[in-house]
């Protein structure tokens, strides 16, 4: 057996061709694919604008600086990967962590006892974690209830849906984030989007994008003005031909996620091993995420890691809390009170989770994971 990792891209003949199109063509920057990539993106995720960027990092510090002012507090979650909160601190503003609900994403309705008590709270960080979409009629109301600006952080959740509002939609935000790293649901390399329904901010975005710098048809040809202390977060046209080439099969990809997820619901059932949810129509299972309780185990999760690893098989655990980073902790962060998200970080791992996987490669996962626990 070949080494089985967690997650991994799914690139093929067509996906090749379009990029070396691009390597015979004129723009290998900044030219057309770039654009048709944007409106693409932003139609599958039924926004009206996308800026497509060179990470998902950048894609949170843009949407960060547009969003926040230097000092604003911003509710936000352990559970992500580190850019998210990261992202705050670029803006000069000020991570406050919640602790997570059962599902993994961020607990909206301790957040809503915050929001009540703490009116200097001025933004909301929820992540669509694993895949699963962050609940959009409670979103609803703490923005109406509370005028919080809201991000979401969908880099795990293209394509995920509660009813028909799609992830990256921004229903019931400002701004919403997406990835394209390789691990993602597509990729384009590293890539990463801004999505919005604001042309106010899709313009701000644009412009931090390029330096900060605007050109209109008034000025002189060779006139160019800068206006904000900008970056180059650009995504290349080599990466956007890729992009739009993945785009065509991301539902495909998506289908075949939600049957791999229902097959490992359906072995687990009844066993040890506990799904973090099972299929609830509102994942695109960025990951696979299950729970042990390694108390009634006779090995460690370390143990397990390394057998498994052994066997050919690669675990990955999502996520170490931000806030217990040593970075966090030498900010003052670390000591908030987090029960749902300690437990949860005990017990939790995932398991190989991408479209390439064969039906005959999870069997072996799942047959390799009982024998690995009951040592
Ligand atoms: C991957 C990821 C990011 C960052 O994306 P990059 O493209 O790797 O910079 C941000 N947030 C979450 C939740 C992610 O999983």
């Amino acid at each position: 057996m070949h080494f089985i990792p967690y997650g991994k891209q799914w690139i093929d003949k067509a996906d090749i061709e379009a990029v070396v199109r691009i390597l015979h063509s004129d723009y290998l920057t900044t030219g057309p694919k770039v654009q048709a990539f944007e409106k693409a993106m932003a139609a599958y995720c039924g926004a009206k604008y996308c800026v497509a960027v060179s990470n998902g990092t950048a894609a949170l510090h843009l949407a960060s600086l547009v969003l926040l002012n230097k000092g604003d507090k911003v509710l936000t979650t352990p559970n992500s990967f580190l850019a998210t909160a990261n992202a705050i601190l670029y803006a000069g503003a000020k991570p406050v962590f919640v602790d997570i609900a059962q599902d993994g994403n961020i607990d909206l309705s301790l957040c809503e006892k915050i929001l009540q008590t703490d009116r200097t709270i001025k933004a909301l960080y929820p992540v669509a974690f694993s895949g699963k979409m962050i609940d959009q009629q409670k979103l609803k109301e703490l923005r109406e209830t509370y005028g919080v600006k809201v991000l979401e952080d969908c880099a795990h959740a293209m394509g995920a849906k509660e009813g028909d509002i799609t992830a990256a939609s921004c229903t019931n935000s400002e701004c919403s984030i997406l990835s394209f790293h390789p691990v993602k649901h597509m990729t384009t390399g590293e890539g990463g989007a801004v999505t919005t329904n604001s042309k106010e901010i899709y313009e701000k975005l644009l412009m931090l994008r390029g330096h900060g710098m605007i050109k209109t048809s008034k000025m002189k040809p060779w006139e160019y003005e800068m206006h904000d202390l900008g970056f180059n977060y650009r995504l290349t046209d080599i990466q956007c031909a890729l992009g739009l080439s993945q785009l065509e099969k991301l539902d495909i990809f998506i289908k075949r996620r939600i049957a791999l997820a229902k097959q490992y619901d359906e072995a687990f059932s009844g066993t040890m091993v506990k799904p973090l949810y099972t299929y609830n129509g509102k994942s695109s299972y960025h990951l696979y995420v299950v729970q042990v309780d390694f108390g009634q185990c006779s090995i460690s999760k370390e143990e397990l890691f390394v057998k498994m690893k052994a066997k050919q098989i690669g675990l990955q655990l999502h996520y170490i809390p931000i806030n217990k980073q040593p970075y966090y902790r030498s900010l003052g962060y670390g000591k908030e009170t987090t029960p749902v998200m300690d437990q949860y970080y005990e017990q939790c791992f995932s398991l190989p989770m991408f479209p390439k996987l064969t039906d005959c490669e999870q069997k072996y996962v799942i047959m390799t994971l009982f024998e690995v626990l009951h040592g």
